[in-house]
C-alpha cells in the first residue's frame, strides 16, 4: 500500500526529474544484464556489496552517470535486490525482474525522505539535487516517511508516492456473506443479486483511442509524431485508468464495510478463459461485425479485466486490514452449475441473463446464480470459523437459502 498524491514539478525541475528516472532505469538494467550472465554452477551471482562496487566504477567510467544523484542510483540497485529476493521466494508469484523500456511509466525512489507542509493543500518533498517539489497534499501522508517513490506515468503526469499500511475501513459485524461474479456484461454481480458496473469506455474515447492507433501504425517507427501519437493514446488510457481506480476504491470500501466474510474467483485458475464469440451481424445473417467493432469490444474487455483485477487486490488489502475474511475459489463451472440442485450443464445456460436448470427447472439470473454457487464454495472452506458468527447472534444467511433480494437491481457504484 502506499499514499500516492500527485506531484507538480516546475518546468526548470523536469529535465533533473527525467535524467533520475533515467539513470534508475540504467542502473536497474545493467543489473538485469548482470544477472543473466549468471546461471547455476558458474559460483556465485554478484551480491550487493559488489554490485555497490560496480555502481561506483560505473560513475567514474560513464561521466553522465557519475553526473547524477548516486543516492538515487543505490536506490534502484536497492529496488533490483529486492525484486530480485521476492522473485527467488518459493512462495511468492513475482516474476524475474526484466529490462525496464524508456516507454513505460518511470520512477525512482527517494531515500530518507523529507517532506514539508506550505499550506493546507499543497506540500513540497526533498528529491536529491532537484531541491523540494510541490505536491498535491490530498491524502494525509504516514507518520514514519520511509522511502518513497517519484513516479511519472505514460501520459507524463507525475506522483509521489510514500509507504503506509492500509488503513482499516471503519465497520461493525454485519454477519453478511457474499459472493461475487465477474459478470461479462454488467462487470460483477453479487449472490444478494446487486449489479455493480464498472467505469466504461465512451464511445468517443474509443473513436478516439482506435484513430490514434491507425494512425500509429502509419508512422514511421522512431519518429516525432508516432511519439506524439504514443502520447495521445496513454493519455485516453489514463484517463479510463483513473476512473477505473477510482470505482475500485469505493466499490472495495462498501463491500469490505458490507459483509464479514467475501468469496472472489481465483483469477490464476480462471485465467481470461471468457472470450465472447465474435458478435454475428443482425442485418447480415451468416456475417460477423467488422473488426471495428470487435476492436471496440476488445478495449471494453481488457478494461474490464483490469477493472477486476485492481478492484480483487484492493478488497483483498481492505479485507485484511479491517478484519473481513477474503476467500478465493476456483470459478470453474460456477456458471453452469444449479445452485438448486448441484446439476451442471452447459445447456442450463442457454442464454447470456438466464439460468434455467435442465435437470430440476430452477431458474435465476444467470450471473447471481453463479455469485451464489461462487458463496457456496468458499464456505465449504470456512465452515469453521462461521460457528462463532451464528453462536453470537448474528443473522448469517444460510448458503442454500439466499436472502431474498431483488434480483437485477442495479446500482451505480
Ligand atoms: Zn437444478
Amino acid at each position: 500500500m502506499a499514499i500516492r498524491n500527485r506531484l507538480y514539478p516546475a518546468p526548470r525541475q523536469q529535465p533533473l526529474l527525467r535524467e533520475h528516472c533515467a539513470h534508475a532505469r540504467r542502473v536497474w538494467n545493467l543489473a538485469v544484464e548482470q544477472q543473466s550472465w549468471w546461471w547455476p554452477g558458474r559460483g556465485s551471482a554478484p551480491n550487493a556489496v559488489e554490485r555497490y562496487r560496480q555502481l561506483a566504477e560505473a560513475r567514474k567510467a560513464e561521466a553522465w552517470l557519475g553526473a547524477g544523484s548516486s543516492s538515487v542510483q543505490q536506490q534502484a540497485l536497492r529496488d533490483f535486490d529486492r525484486a530480485m529476493a521476492t522473485f527467488l521466494d518459493p512462495a511468492n508469484a513475482a516474476g524475474r525482474p526484466g529490462y525496464r523500456s524508456s516507454r513505460g511509466s518511470q520512477g525512482f525512489a527517494v531515500r530518507d525522505t523529507k517532506v514539508r507542509r506550505i499550506n493546507r493543500r499543497w506540500g513540497e518533498v526533498y528529491v536529491p539535487k532537484g531541491g523540494w517539489i510541490r505536491f498535491r497534499w490530498s491524502r494525509p501522508l504516514p507518520e514514519k516517511l520511509g522511502t518513497a517513490r517519484v513516479t511519472c506515468d505514460r501520459a507524463g503526469r507525475w506522483h509521489v508516492s510514500f509507504p503506509a499500511p492500509q488503513r482499516p475501513v471503519a465497520r461493525q459485524r454485519t454477519g453478511k456473506m457474499t459472493g461475487i461474479d465477474r459478470g461479462v456484461a454488467t462487470a460483477l454481480v453479487t449472490s444478494d443479486g446487486q449489479h455493480y458496473r464498472a467505469p466504461r469506455v465512451s464511445s468517443r474515447e474509443a473513436a478516439r483511442y482506435l484513430a490514434l492507433q491507425r494512425r500509429l501504425a502509419r508512422q514511421g517507427k522512431g519518429s516525432r509524431r508516432r511519439e506524439r501519437t504514443r502520447q495521445a493514446m496513454a493519455v485516453v488510457a489514463a484517463r479510463v485508468a483513473d476512473r477505473r481506480r477510482d470505482w475500485a476504491e469505493k466499490l472495495s470500501t462498501r463491500l469490505v464495510r458490507d459483509n464479514d466474510v467475501i468469496v472472489l474467483e481465483n483469477l490464476n485458475i480462471a485465467g481470461m478463459t471468457r472470450k465472447p464469440a465474435s458478435k454475428p451481424d443482425p442485418a447480415r445473417p451468416g456475417s460477423f461485425l467488422p473488426n471495428r467493432a470487435r476492436a471496440k469490444a476488445g478495449l471494453s474487455r481488457g478494461i474490464l479485466a483490469s477493472a477486476w483485477g485492481v478492484l480483487s487486490r484492493r478488497i483483498t488489502d481492505k479485507g485484511e486490514a479491517s478484519g473481513v475474511q477474503v476467500i478465493f475459489v476456483d470459478p470453474r463451472f460456477t456458471s453452469q452449475q444449479c445452485h438448486a440442485c448441484g446439476h451442471t450443464d452447459a445447456a442450463s445456460r442457454d442464454s447470456q441473463a438466464v439460468f434455467a436448470c435442465v435437470w430440476c427447472g430452477h431458474q435465476d439470473h444467470a450471473d447471481r446464480n453463479a455469485a451464489l454457487n461462487i458463496l457456496a464454495r468458499g464456505l465449504t472452506l470456512t465452515v469453521g470459523e462461521l460457528v462463532p458468527a451464528h453462536a453470537a447472534g448474528h443473522s448469517a444467511p444460510c448458503p442454500h437459502q439466499p436472502a431474498p433480494a431483488a434480483a437485477g437491481t442495479t446500482q451505480a457504484a
